[in-house]
């Protein structure tokens, strides 16, 4: 009925316009689509730690002579605020995203910059989880965009990389230039991805473990964030991973080359 709607109003138009109408429409029944659903799932992602908040408060209410338990609950607490924590930060990173479009303002980012910055994030988290990182390749490329959101995307896959390896294994960073792209991969040698899932990783709050994955404090937004990144960078993010031996993941931006392409000077001295 959306179409019939709108080729009723447009009937004096001519083809193209109408069809190019029909698409906006389509586009942005189908972005509705997208937001509700996400609201949904919001609404479900943020009942269950507050619900698992709600129940363990009652718990430590009733056990308040047992110091033991009132510990363990209290620990529990923490970990599922540190989940809630996390799940509003990336509900608002993505919804930030939306409207603040690199291409709107963008600059010249060294890679080596943004490589440092996603590596430290993880810094600890590695330690802890005994994952040694390790960065290597091109030097001094440069990409044009937002360096912030560049970080929260090869962030997310360095953290990632390292949740989902076990102990005594190695993430690795490397650069590369490709011709006029960037590429950017994180190698791990963790857990890998079944075949069937690698195509429904980027959906937003889709985890292939949901169990594993809450229990290290994922919230299945990581790489929707680092896909919606990379496309308004004008680039894309691939997979590549063998179950049971790891995975690498690589983010391909267009290379900026500072003075490529400008005619040369002119000279007026003449
Ligand atoms: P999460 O917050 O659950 O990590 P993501 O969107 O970042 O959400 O990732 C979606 C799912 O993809 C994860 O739950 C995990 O099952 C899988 N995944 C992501 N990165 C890796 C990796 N490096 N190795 C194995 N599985 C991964």
């Amino acid at each position: 009925t959306q179409t019939l709607y709108v080729s009723a109003r447009v009937a004096p138009l001519n083809r193209r316009l109408l069809l190019a109408l029909v698409e906006d429409r389509t586009q942005a029944i189908r972005l509705d689509e997208v937001r509700r659903d996400f609201v949904a799932n919001v609404s479900h992602e943020l009942k269950t730690p507050v619900g698992a908040l709600t129940l363990l408060a009652e718990a430590v209410a009733d056990a308040n002579d047992d110091p033991e338990a009132v510990g363990r609950f209290a620990e529990r607490m923490q970990r599922e605020g540190s989940r809630l924590t996390r799940l509003v930060q990336e509900i608002i990173d993505l919804s930030r995203l939306q409207y603040d479009d690199p291409v709107d303002s963008p600059e010249p980012v060294a890679i080596d910059d943004v490589v440092a910055a996603a590596l430290d994030r993880s810094r600890v988290d590695a330690e802890n989880r005994e994952v040694r990182l390790a960065a290597g390749g091109a030097a001094g490329l440069e990409v044009l965009g937002n360096e912030g959101q560049l970080v929260i995307a090869l962030g997310n896959l360095v953290e990632n990389a390292v949740t989902y390896s076990p102990p005594n294994t190695r993430v690795a960073v490397g650069v590369r230039r490709r011709d006029d792209l960037v590429e950017i991969s994180v190698t791990d040698q963790g857990f890998g991805i079944a075949e069937g899932d690698i195509e429904r990783i980027f959906e937003r709050f889709y985890r292939v473990d949901p169990a594993r994955s809450r229990a290290t404090g994922g919230t299945g937004l990581g790489l929707s964030i680092v896909k919606h990144i990379a496309a308004s960078h004008g680039g894309e993010v691939g997979v590549w991973s063998v179950q049971g031996a790891g995975s690498t993941f690589t983010l391909r931006l267009p290379l900026h080359l500072p003075r490529a392409g400008q005619p040369p000077a002119l000279d007026t001295s003449v």
